[in-house]
């Protein structure tokens, strides 16, 4: 696993791997290439379908906006490494000077075709959790020493950045209204949930309107493009702070015991990106959102006191209940399902976290299998489920767009 600064990004939403990472590799690309006099990029697979719902054509066009930049759609050419596959091309005098394929393999990383020198190291040697869980048992620690120990103290300067941004990001969200860009014309709702707990006496509803009102606070900001943190991607960047602010708030926890919890929540997410995938156009929805609830889970059960046991067990149940989750953004846009599901996500992981810690430790299902099976289960997804916006919700709402009136084809 590489280091937690690879997972947390700050960034530019709407979308990790098709807005971020792109811009990441095509910087580095340009950087190498100062004497090209234009760039050419070809989009395949989900980045050709939904980069013009993501923003993909824009954020390319703003990196390169001192150079001619022509971008390709291609949407015929299925590439067999990865579904989000770009390739970059420097021009020199008509000439075709340099060339990178590109793999966005999501959450804003991503992997340069022959280009292994480019990649970051994997600084943690654990390969699966039952190997951290022995770890942890053998130097007598917890998750949050685990991380120090790899990473060094240093890391908590970075995850209180991560933490700054993130609690930003829902302050703003909270206080901005109006409509977000694009065909569907979806109104901002973040902050209406949030005034209406206000008005609530039931203590559930309160917290599951509240921890709503925060998702939705950041997933609308990523919606719209404003700054987020990748936990683990831009399209599930709502559960996670949600469900941590939501923990301070309620528990008035210090800011250094919420950095614990990322650090706890950020070995599930890394876990899950290098063993399995948090890209929806690899694995569909079960691989963002599922591994968001995964982190969430896992660092509320961190603040409440849970062992490694529990903590695993909580990452377990929110996973467990995403299997099969399929990503299928309405036009393209990390709208609809998205904002709404990082609402849900954010629920259900304080959920699991509250039935792991009433649960006895001896749980029939590891973490380690879950992954395996979101990752196996996201391969037998049919591809236009993931990421195409070709199936699903997205291919029924766009053959009926009066759809509140017939729903049926
Ligand atoms: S449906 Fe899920 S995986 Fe797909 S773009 Fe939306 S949040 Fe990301």
């Amino acid at each position: 696993m590489q280091s937690l600064k690879e997972l947390y990004k700050i960034g530019n939403g709407p979308s990790s791997s098709h807005t971020m990472g792109p811009k990441r590799a095509v910087e580095i690309f340009k950087n190498k290439y100062p004497e090209a006099d234009k760039f050419k990029v070809i989009l395949y697979g989900s980045l050709a379908l939904t980069g013009k719902g993501h923003l993909t054509d824009y954020i390319i066009e703003e990196t390169l906006k001192e150079y001619e930049t022509e971008i390709i759609f291609d949407t015929d050419y299925k590439c067999e490494v990865h579904p989000n596959t770009f390739d970059i091309f420097a021009i020199k005098n008509n000439e075709e000077i340099a060339k990178w394929r590109v793999y966005s393999v999501g959450g804003g990383t991503f992997q340069i075709e022959n280009k292994k020198e480019l990649e970051f190291e994997n600084i943690y040697k654990e390969e699966s959790f039952g190997e951290i869980e022995k770890y942890c048992e053998e130097n007598n620690c917890d998750l949050y020493d685990y991380v120090c120990k790899v990473e060094g103290d240093s890391i908590n300067d970075y995850l209180q950045e991560v933490w700054n941004s993130m609690q930003k990001t829902i302050q703003k969200g909270l206080k901005t209204e109006g409509i977000m860009h694009g065909k569907l014309h979806l109104e901002k709702r973040a902050k209406k949930l949030f005034e209406k707990h206000i008005e609530n006496e039931d203590e559930v509803t309160k917290q599951n309107r509240l921890v709503s009102a925060y998702a939705y606070a950041t997933s609308e900001e990523n919606a719209s493009g404003g700054i987020i943190v990748t936990a683990p991607t831009c399209g599930a960047s709502g559960v996670l702070p949600a469900v941590l602010y939501y923990m301070k708030e309620k528990y008035n926890f210090e800011d250094s015991k919420i950095i614990k919890a990322l650090a706890v929540a950020g070995v599930i997410g890394n876990f899950v990106k290098t063993n399995a995938s948090i890209s929806g156009a690899e694995c569909g929805c079960q691989a963002e959102i599922g591994t968001a609830c995964s982190m969430a889970s896992a660092g509320a059960t961190y603040l409440l006191g849970g062992s490694i046991k529990k903590i695993e067990n909580a990452s377990e149940i929110a996973m467990e209940h995403h299997l099969g989750l399929t990503c299928d953004p309405i036009y393209g846009y990390v709208q609809i399902p998205c904002i709404e599901r990082n609402a849900i996500g954010a629920m259900r992981a304080l959920e699991s976290s509250s039935l792991a810690m009433m649960l006895s430790d001896d749980r029939k299902v590891s973490f380690d299998v879950v992954v395996e099976t979101m990752y196996e289960t996201g391969k037998d997804l049919q591809s236009h489920y993931r990421e195409t916006s070709e199936g699903g919700l997205a291919k029924k709402y766009c053959r009926n767009k009066y759809y509140n009136i017939d729903m049926k084809e």
